[in-house]
């Protein structure tokens, strides 16, 4: 290693960037990850996944005490919200985390350069005016907010916000108008509208949560509705006005008609992230990046230039902080000389409103494409731990190919869709069949039989429909 002062240089510490930086160091390679943030952890830890989940859940119990489902179980009580409480325990979450990843660096050796890096060339960077070599540097600075041309995101005013806007509210707006019913709008327009405001969603498509089984989509829309929320889908936000502490978001049928404004006191914008190299200096290394503003690498997460990795938000995939792990474990083994493999294929995704919304594989949509194929459906009103427990909405669907049975996608909507996504992750890492997991027993009552019967469904022959 002679000529640089590091193995491994990872720019970024978010779930990518920290993962692959430990797990060099635990490799025997001489590592550093710069870092401008005040605190490790990247987007998930400190304003992405956990505040959210953290919140999620909150509110969930005021939600769960507020609208009679503890009353339906003879647990009367009248909840009063101490959003102060609440934030703060959202807080201490994050600093918990993201101090957890700090010492997880001392514990491994892991020097943090403290500040933003840009490239002076394919091996050296320079980090609050000092420069580092290293033979092998991992871009891993994921992404950020995709704006709205024309609509102006203004956190600290907290009227027109972004998620990161929409996790600090200090009070619970009255009218709370959420453009994109992605991920973010649904999670964090959930939590707003269990506190109390009234949520109207704005989504351009037809139906919500783009890249998950059509069934699912539809489901969705049913169940946000009923619970409460306005699904404003097909409609394409034209402009929004702020006036003091009130917005006017001007709205439009996305195939041409009437057009309407919608009153509100927060807007959240929320229709998708892009990848994040602003600063990076890539021009000083010759790095370019495709049409979606992407780094592309090579199956071992190398980038054309020789010497440099990319992985996680920055690269083409879905932005999610488990695939941005997986791809920090495995590029840091490629740098080790070992071989560092992500199964892109099988990689989960959960919306975790209440119920749960997980997926695993291809939508029957794209598994049609590919041949023929079977599918089996188990609804949560027939499991019986979900029917005692008061939670009748959504279903397992199993989706095989027709000829070898083996699974190609599975999703699910149930309060723990998220755990129970894992079982078919695994299956179908394993290349199981629906047979397999059909035989494969499972304790009772468990929300995860209903996969089991949806296994059994694919051949006809579930027991409890
Ligand atoms: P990031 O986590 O974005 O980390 C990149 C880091 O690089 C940042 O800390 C940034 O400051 C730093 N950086 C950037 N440029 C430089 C530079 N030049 N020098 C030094 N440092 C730099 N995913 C899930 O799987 N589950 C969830 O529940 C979930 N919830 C989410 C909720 C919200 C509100 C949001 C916004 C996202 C959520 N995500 C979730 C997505 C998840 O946060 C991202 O997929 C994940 O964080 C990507 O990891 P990463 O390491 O690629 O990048
Ligand atoms: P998204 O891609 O999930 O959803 C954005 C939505 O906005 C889409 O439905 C899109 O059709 C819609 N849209 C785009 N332009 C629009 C417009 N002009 N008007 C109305 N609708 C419009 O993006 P997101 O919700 O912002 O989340 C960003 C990323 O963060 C996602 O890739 C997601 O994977 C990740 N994330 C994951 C989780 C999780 O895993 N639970 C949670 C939050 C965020």
């Amino acid at each position: 290693m002679a000529d640089y002062d590091y193995d491994v240089l990872v720019i970024g510490a978010g779930p990518g960037g920290y993962v692959a930086a430990i797990r060099a160091a635990q490799l025997g390679l001489k590592t550093a990850c710069a870092e401008g943030r005040a605190t490790l952890g990247g987007t998930c830890l400190n304003v992405g996944c956990i505040p959210s989940k953290a919140l999620l859940h909150a509110s969930e119990y005021f939600d769960a005490a507020a609208n009679g489902a503890m009353a339906s179980m003879g647990i009367k009580v009248k909840p009063e919200l101490d959003l102060d409480t609440m934030q703060g325990q959202r807080k201490d979450a994050v600093k918990g985390l993201t101090g957890g990843i700090e010492f997880l660096f001392k514990k491994n050796k892991v020097d943090w350069l403290k500040g933003y890096a840009q490239f002076q060339d394919a091996h050296t960077v320079e980090v609050d005016g000092k420069t580092y070599s290293a033979k092998n540097i991992v871009i891993a600075t994921g992404s950020s907010v995709t704006p709205l041309p024309g609509v102006e995101i203004d956190n600290a005013k907290g009227v027109v916000v972004d998620s990161t806007g929409a996790l600090e509210l200090s009070s619970v707006p009255k009218k709370m108008v959420v453009i994109g019913g992605g991920v973010i709008g649904l999670e964090l327009g959930s939590v707003w509208r269990r506190l109390g405001a009234e949520v109207t969603v704005v989504e351009f498509l037809d139906q919500l949560l783009p890249g998950m089984d059509m069934d699912v989509r539809k489901e969705a829309a049913k169940i946000f509705k009923k619970q409460g929320m306005t699904l404003k889908l097909g409609t394409k936000v034209t402009g929004v006005e702020v006036k003091g502490k009130k917005a006017k978001v001007s709205v439009e049928p996305a195939k041409g008609g009437d057009a309407e404004t919608i009153d509100a006191d927060v807007v959240l914008v929320a229709i998708g992230r892009r990848p994040d190299v602003d600063g990076l200096g890539l021009d000083k290394i010759g790095l370019e990046l495709n049409q979606r503003g992407q780094i592309e690498t090579d199956h071992d997460f190398a980038t054309k230039v020789d010497g440099v990795w990319a992985i996680g938000d920055v690269i083409p995939g879905p932005m999610l902080a488990h695939k941005a792990e997986d791809e920090g474990l495995a590029v840091a083994e490629n740098i080790a000389g070992m071989t560092g493999i992500v199964n892109h294929d099988v990689i989960p995704g959960v919306v975790y409103t209440q119920p749960e919304f997980a997926g695993v594989g291809l939508t029957e949509e794209a598994a049609k494409e590919r041949g023929a194929v079977k599918v089996g459906k188990f609804p949560m009103l027939a499991n019986s731990r979900a029917k005692t427990n008061h939670e009748p909405d959504g279903f397992v669907k199993v989706i095989a190919d027709a000829e070898t049975d083996r699974v190609l996608g599975v999703w699910c909507i149930a309060s723990v869709a998220g755990t129970m996504i894992a079982q078919a992750a695994q299956a179908m890492e394993f290349g199981a069949t629906s047979e397999d997991i059909a035989y494969t027993c499972h304790a009772h009552p468990t929300h995860s039989e209903a996969i089991k019967e949806a296994a059994m469904a694919v051949t006809g022959k579930p027991i409890h429909i």
